[in-house]
């Protein structure tokens, strides 16, 4: 049942004394949009604490969009901690949205947003601490529309029956059009399969009540999804996609936060998708093609939103920031800008070659802090396996060349059980990391205090990459590869991290499941699970009690190979990137045969440009 909307905060502010951070859950921060009287009313959650949710771009473009619109007003939520969490169910306080302290479960739509697959019991957690009912299909009439998006919706089964819509793709503009759809719905008394119909036919809107599974001999054992008779749904969902960046909004963080947030700067996105095709990339697949916003409306923007937020940082996010065609005539008008201003201006991770260093090198002339590399794999084969564009002497030139700026203190990141790895290529890693080493010895003096970290995260296959069908790495072989990493590396100024196999291994689990995968998150939440993002709230012992009552043993599901003719659990969504062109890509990485960059050669016909009729948007010839 829908609650009331009123004012919470005084059944909040006396527990604000017994929890950790109580600036979480405090209002009117800098920048915050005022309560609107508008007769729609929306909110945004991000199902993660305040401070990793905050940051969060497109929740806060989309927060900016619908409250720019008449009649709409949108507020914010974010899930609170443990400690919080508690203490609201005891006394019976439904989670409340941040500006007014309302109930979420009295708005009229809730968007939340799919960061990633470890969400998926903390979204289950937000759906029951806010009171509303956990599946769709038996909400009541007047519960809120339960809205996904982001970056993780691209296999969204395990979590689709808690969602009434998933927005696949640029949310600007469709989530704005879903909610003027469920306001125009809503004022006509529709009831509400006959908005969630409505919705279905809006461009980049996936309705899962609309489709059932089926499981026969042209799938996997998880199945796939059709569209019920008589529902009017696309046999395929394809996104909503934006074709013009610089008619979007560039300023959407205005909020400055009381507490420290996981980036506590001012970010702009400068360019949106990415074509140097790594095979690994569900990103790089699913934000095609390459949008990029003109460097000078970003470094008005960048003005804008630093004087308005009073940052003393600037983000230029983006998949490939320093891929953007006009990168340095940004980066030198920022510096003339920003001079004397005592901005630090950061790009996220450098392009593995001169002009990368370079680029860094314009941003950070005074601090030599770090620079972050990405070669992905320690050979050259592995490299072309993955579409890693780059090679051994790209590798060394790009150190040579920091080290030279001044550069002392390198992070590279790897992966590890890549399809067709061997242990050549596990220890290539650390090899690397000590040719780096060298180099920056023989660039700095022998005695001189450089050090490479190399992080090395567990390869996961995604959907909608050419390596969707390919089975993830068992335990006990991510283990020894682990130690096999540790072993080959004596230099002591090489620092190895690595991720956990068993966070990596529910990530995979989530990736490849179908919609059979929601009973799984809600079996693992009802024990306990959530906050799985969380080293120290992580409880792989409970995922694996939920696998066990289900029957399932998590490694099968993990580990298993999909044959590349058969229907997937997620094929009725698309990004626009043709299922030919993945399996073409996929039958190239095994031959090793690299595929270009679209934005710098010719089209190599993804699908992406023809399926949406868009096309790349690059401002100037790339470098
Ligand atoms: S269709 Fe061609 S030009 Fe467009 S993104 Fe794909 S590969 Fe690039």
């Amino acid at each position: 049942m829908r609650l009331s909307r009123k004012d919470w905060f005084s059944h909040i502010e006396p527990l604000l004394g017994m929890v950790e951070r109580p600036s979480r859950y405090l209002d009117h921060e800098w920048g915050a949009v005022e309560e609107q009287d508008g007769p729609f009313h929306a909110c945004l959650a991000y199902a993660d604490v305040y401070e990793v949710g905050q940051p969060n771009l497109g929740l806060s473009i989309l927060y900016n969009e619908l409250n720019a619109q008449d009649g709409f007003s949108c507020e914010r939520a974010y899930l609170p901690w443990i400690d919080m969490a508690a203490l609201m169910r005891e006394r019976n306080i439904p989670l409340l949205s941040l500006e007014s302290s309302s109930p979420v479960a009295s708005f009229d739509l809730l968007g939340i947003t799919l960061a990633h697959e470890l969400v998926c019991t903390n979204v289950v957690e937000l759906l029951d601490l806010a009171g509303i009912t956990l599946f769709a299909e038996d909400r009541d009439e007047d519960e809120p529309i339960v809205i996904a998006g982001g970056p993780s919706v691209w296999n969204c089964e395990p979590v689709a029956p808690l969602f009434d819509a998933v927005l696949l793709g640029d949310g600007e503009r469709a989530f704005v059009a879903m909610a003027h759809c469920v306001r125009d719905a809503r004022a006509e008394g529709l009831a509400r399969k006959d908005i969630l119909l409505r919705l279905a036919q809006l461009d980049g809107v996936y309705v899962p009540s609309l489709y059932e599974i089926v499981v026969d001999q042209s799938s996997t054992r998880w199945g796939y999804a059709v569209p019920k008779p008589g529902t009017g749904a696309p046999d395929v969902v394809h996104k909503h996609c934006i074709a013009d960046l610089a008619e979007t909004e560039p300023v959407a963080q205005r909020i400055v936060p009381y507490l420290g947030v996981v980036q506590d700067r001012f970010a702009i996105e400068v360019l949106r998708g990415c074509a140097r095709g790594c095979r690994f990339c569900q990103a790089g697949m699913t934000y095609r093609p390459v949008r990029e916003r003109p460097a000078e409306q970003i470094v008005e923007a960048v003005e804008e939103g630093l004087s308005a937020s009073g940052f003393d940082e600037c983000s230029l996010s983006s998949l490939s920031t320093t891929d953007h065609s006009q990168c340095a005539k940004m980066l030198v008008a920022l510096n003339e800008r920003l001079y004397d201003q005592g901005v630090r201006v950061s790009i996220p991770s450098q392009r593995l070659d001169s002009f990368g260093v370079n680029m860094a090198a314009a941003v950070g002339a005074s601090r030599k802090a770090g620079l972050t590399f990405a070669p992905e794999a320690g050979t050259q084969r592995m490299r072309n396996v993955i579409n890693k564009n780059v090679t051994e002497e790209d590798i060394e030139t790009a150190a040579r060349n920091a080290f030279s700026n001044g550069y002392r203190r390198m992070k590279l990141y790897f992966m590890m059980g890549l399809p067709t790895e061997t242990d050549e290529d596990v220890v290539g890693i650390p090899h690397t990391a000590e040719r780096v080493v060298q180099i920056g010895r023989e660039v700095c003096g022998p005695r001189s205090k450089v050090s490479v970290s190399i992080s090395v995260a567990v390869f996961v296959p995604k959907s909608h990459t050419p390596f969707q069908w390919v089975g993830q790495l068992p335990l006990e072989e991510v283990r020894r590869r682990q130690q096999l990493l540790l072993d080959t590396a004596p230099d002591p100024a090489v620092r190895i991290s690595y991720h956990g196999a068993d966070t990596s291994l529910i990530e995979g689990v989530l990736s490849k499941m179908g919609r059979k995968g929601c009973e799984l998150v809600v079996r693992a939440w009802k024990l306990g699970c959530r906050f799985d993002a969380w080293t120290d709230q992580f409880r792989f012992d409970l995922w694996n009690e939920a696998a066990t009552q289900m029957g399932i043993d998590l490694e099968d599901v993990a580990c298993e190979t999909f044959d590349p003719n058969a229907r997937l659990p997620w094929d009725h969504t698309s990004p626009g990137v043709s299922k030919g062109y993945l399996q073409r890509e996929w039958r190239r990485a095994i031959d090793g045969i690299t595929t270009s960059d679209c934005t710098r050669e010719s089209c190599t016909g993804c699908g992406v440009c023809p399926a949406l009729g868009v096309s790349n948007a690059i401002v100037e010839e790339r470098a």
